[in-house]
């Protein structure tokens, strides 16, 4: 594979962007090799400046649902752009969004548009803690959030990926208002809860993981920590930035059939631009300036451009026929080749997936359920697996602490030749 350019664009951003890249996984830290440089994307494939295609399960980390530049959303996205970008001012398509969210996913009576999933997370952190008028709040090891302060305290993704899943730069203070439990440990949250009565605002997780790979929650677990949140007056919030309109038209909330208090989204909500949102309970809602005393705000919240191409992207996940069906089944062929890889190589891993989002664990355990299961994966042996994959065109996500995501654009041939291209990969690494 021919990376000239790459490697020539590569050095150039070394030079004026901290580490080449305006967010860390993108620099292939820890896999190694140079990063191809994206020159333009179509359907399940993108293609880097030196011409080379790859079968893409990165989808910009989970927005591109539809594939990327669906035409619908190209279209409504220059209809759009023609109009004005940014107003400052109210308009009416934020209605619009926010009557699409309430009407799939039931348990938002109202909601607030933000930029990103960080600014999505800050803000109800900040507003179940106005609301409640306490300080703490728990999060889960492995789970990430976003890079809010708050929420790097044994952080995943690439916080995980680069070693820093506390980063320096976040005060002490900020740290001991942080609480972590295990994932699919109750008792972990329960003791918390003893330990700190009164004093919780929020517990949040992302339902079923991505950041630290795909893990699913045990039913005991999610439903045990909304009785926990019911009992002591805490605000429970499903981080739902990348499980939200993936894994069903209600989420993951739909999925398990709990009801959160709050919810975040971000990512499919932007189609591709950049957005976060946040909701839930009307009398939770209702503390937010200016109509009540939780201050949250930002100049380009709502932008016309992210609402059409979210609306849009939105109204053809609602419309079109079967899509999730046909997602699932997509994403059910792909894990049946890996399966069946792993059994015929007899080659020691372990695939979670839940609808189109999976993760292939490179691991001796029977199965991953826990954070502490994640971290007995071997990730040199990862990321040799991905350094071939890439060299035959199979573009993952670049750690071993990622989902992995399909679209409603990949077709049976991406997943056979994704499959034959991780057999071939995984032969060579026996
Ligand atoms: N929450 C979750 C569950 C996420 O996956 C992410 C991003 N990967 C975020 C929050 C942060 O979103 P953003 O990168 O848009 O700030």
């Amino acid at each position: 594979m021919n990376l000239t350019k790459s490697i020539a664009a590569f050095q150039e951003a070394q030079k004026h962007i901290p580490g080449g890249v305006n967010s860390p996984v993108r620099s292939f830290g820890s896999v190694g090799g140079n990063p191809p440089f994206i020159a333009k994307a179509e359907g399940s494939k993108v293609t880097d400046i030196d011409g080379n295609e790859y079968i893409d399960y990165v989808g910009s980390w989970g927005p591109m649902i539809l594939g990327h530049a669906h035409p619908q959303v190209v279209e409504a996205i220059q209809q759009t752009a023609a109009l004005g970008a940014s107003f400052g001012a109210p308009t009416e398509t934020e209605t619009e969004m926010a009557q699409l969210i309430k009407k799939l996913v039931p348990s938002i009576d109202m909601v607030r548009m933000v930029n990103s999933g960080t600014e999505a997370t800050m803000s109800a952190l900040r507003l179940a803690r106005g609301y409640t008028g306490r300080n703490l709040v728990v999060k889960f090891e492995g789970c990430y959030h976003g890079h809010n302060d708050s929420f790097l305290i044994q952080a995943g993704s690439g916080a995980l990926t680069f070693g820093t899943p506390n980063t320096p730069g976040v005060t002490e203070g900020t740290a001991r208002d942080t609480l972590s439990a295990q994932f699919n440990d109750l008792v972990s949250v329960e003791r918390l809860f003893e330990k700190y009565k009164n004093q919780i605002a929020a517990v949040i997780l992302e339902p079923i993981t991505g950041n630290m790979g795909v893990i699913i929650p045990e039913k005991e677990f999610i439903t045990g920590l909304r009785k926990l949140c019911d009992e002591n007056n805490t605000v429970l919030i499903f981080d739902e930035v990348m499980t939200g309109f993936r894994l069903g038209k209600g989420g993951a909330q739909e999925l398990l059939g709990i009801t959160p208090d709050l919810t975040t989204f971000g990512k499919i909500i932007g189609g591709g631009l950049p957005v976060g949102a946040y909701g839930g309970k009307q009398k939770i809602m209702d503390s937010l300036a200016p109509k009540g005393p939780v201050y949250q705000a930002g100049t380009l919240s709502g932008n016309p451009l992210a609402m059409a191409a979210g609306i849009t992207t939105l109204k053809l996940l609602n419309e079109m026929t079967r899509f999730y069906d046909k997602l699932e089944e997509t994403a059910a062929l792909l894990e049946e080749g890996l399966q069946n890889n792993l059994n015929e190589l007899q080659f020691n891993g372990v695939i979670n997936r839940v609808g189109s989002m999976f993760t292939l664990f490179f691991t001796d355990e029977k199965s991953v359920k826990s954070f502490a299961d994640v971290k007995k994966c071997n990730t040199a042996l990862f990321a040799e697996y991905f350094r071939m994959s890439l060299e035959s065109g199979i573009y993952l996500a670049p750690s071993q602490y990622e989902a992995g995501f399909v679209s409603g654009a990949h077709t049976k041939e991406d997943i056979q030749k994704t499959v034959e291209a991780s057999y071939m990969a995984m032969k060579k690494l026996k």
